[in-house]
């Protein structure tokens, strides 16, 4: 029986999965089908996991350490993510101000889950990675999207940020560098937001340094917990391991934050998701101890293709794109290819049917700025090789020159 009149409820009927994974199954079933489709939409570095983090997880097994751990993080890696507070962004996180769980992704759940009551209000600024707005409509919040152009770099500003508090605002959600612009917020950046912050002590913060590691051409990252120590108390520092250390799959995020807010999110995890993947959780100890000298190598790799891409695409007529501080995407205007019809006798409405033209006609997957909620652009994902890189943009650039009008 395929459908007894299931009816989903009404928290999330009117949200889909995550139009990154839609686009990526979608191309994937085409490269199955024999068509030589080349991928840049998922968000998923192209180096392995390190070799010290695998072994540290197989001695785990070894010892035998498959069974639950403490609910929100084990105390060694409790331990390992204060140090790496202390040493790399200069902030200083007791034990239990501290929690772990399957992702960065459930940090945001369990977060937004533990602080939400129904009307409260979440500012997002966008472009914003395609699940924040999601996980607040479904813990029950709303979303205020507030529109950051590429000439405002994709950043928000103080007046923006002023004039989207009310009050019942809860948190303001900052992601730097930034999926899926790249952008980033330098202490200058930071500033101003955290000024306006200040005279809004019921507003909290949280912020996604997710992409900390990948920074280009001397980009300094800060975190706001340490250039502002008096919003530390109102604020919940993300991070993981998945992009700096090639860890996806390993699921593990983890947050620094308030006791009583860490307190809370731990009933979310006691009561609906539990420990964190035992094995993993060891194997992110040695991630976090280890030597990192191998992030420096993997950040000059990842600028020689961002410069790459940020040429190939500047160079299309009808695409600009802003050169990224960090991450490994980009988030070009396309709104130069809008109207414009093509060799089927499509015309392009909507950043949707210019990145579905790319698939069907040049067999390269991007994923629409829609997605991100803010249009005309598309993201590329530049986590593949080089190789691949210049093969997909000079399929772009053909299926450009191709459009009429
Ligand atoms: N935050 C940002 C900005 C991301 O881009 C992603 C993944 O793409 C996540 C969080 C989720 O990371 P995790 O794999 O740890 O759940």
């Amino acid at each position: 029986i395929d459908d007894a009149g299931f009816r989903p409820a009404s928290r999330i009927a009117s949200i889909g999965v995550s139009k990154i994974l839609q686009i990526g199954a979608r191309a994937s079933a085409m490269k199955r089908d024999g068509l030589p489709v080349i991928i840049l939409g998922a968000g998923e570095p192209d180096f392995d996991t390190p070799d010290n983090v695998k072994a540290a997880a197989k001695a785990a097994i070894d010892r035998g350490e498959t069974k639950y751990t403490a609910l929100d993080g084990t105390p060694e890696l409790k331990k390992a993510i204060a140090e790496k507070f202390r040493r790399e962004n200069g902030v200083d996180y007791a034990l239990d101000e501290i929690t772990v769980a399957t992702g960065a992704k459930q940090i945001l759940f369990n977060a937004f889950m533990a602080s939400i009551d129904p009307g409260d209000e979440v500012i997002i600024p966008t472009p914003y990675w395609t699940s924040y707005s999601d996980i607040v409509e479904i813990c029950g919040g709303t979303a205020v999207l507030v529109p950051c152009d590429a000439e405002a770099g994709f950043r928000l500003n103080a007046e923006q940020l002023e004039k989207a508090i009310t009050p019942k605002t809860r948190w303001v959600l900052l992601n730097s560098p930034s999926n899926p612009s790249g952008a980033a917020y330098g202490e200058a950046d930071y500033r101003p937001l955290l000024d306006v912050l200040m005279q809004h002590p019921h507003v909290w913060l949280m912020v996604d340094d997710m992409y900390e590691h990948i920074v280009y051409d001397g980009f300094k990252f800060v975190t706001p917990a340490a250039l502002e120590p008096r919003l530390k108390p109102r604020t919940l520092t993300i991070n993981g391991v998945s992009k700096a250390y090639a860890m996806t799959g390993w699921r593990i995020g983890y947050a620094g934050g308030p006791k009583a807010l860490i307190k809370a999110m731990a009933v979310i995890q006691s009561q609906a998701t539990s420990c964190p993947s035992s094995v993993s959780q060891a194997a992110s100890v040695e991630a976090l101890n280890g030597p990192q000298d191998f992030l420096v190598e993997r950040q000059r790799s990842f600028k020689a293709r961002r410069d790459l891409v940020v040429a190939a695409l500047n160079a299309i007529d009808g695409i600009e794109c802003r050169v990224p501080e960090g991450a490994f995407y980009t988030f070009a205007g396309c709104g130069g290819v809008i109207g414009k019809t093509t060799p089927k006798g499509k015309r392009l409405e909507t950043d949707s049917d210019f990145t579905d033209y790319l698939l069907e006609d040049a067999h390269v997957a991007v994923v629409p700025g829609s997605a991100f909620g803010l249009s005309p652009f598309f993201r590329i994902s530049y986590a593949t090789s080089e190789a691949e890189l210049k093969e997909a943009l000079q399929r772009i650039a053909t299926a450009c020159q191709q459009l009429a009008g």
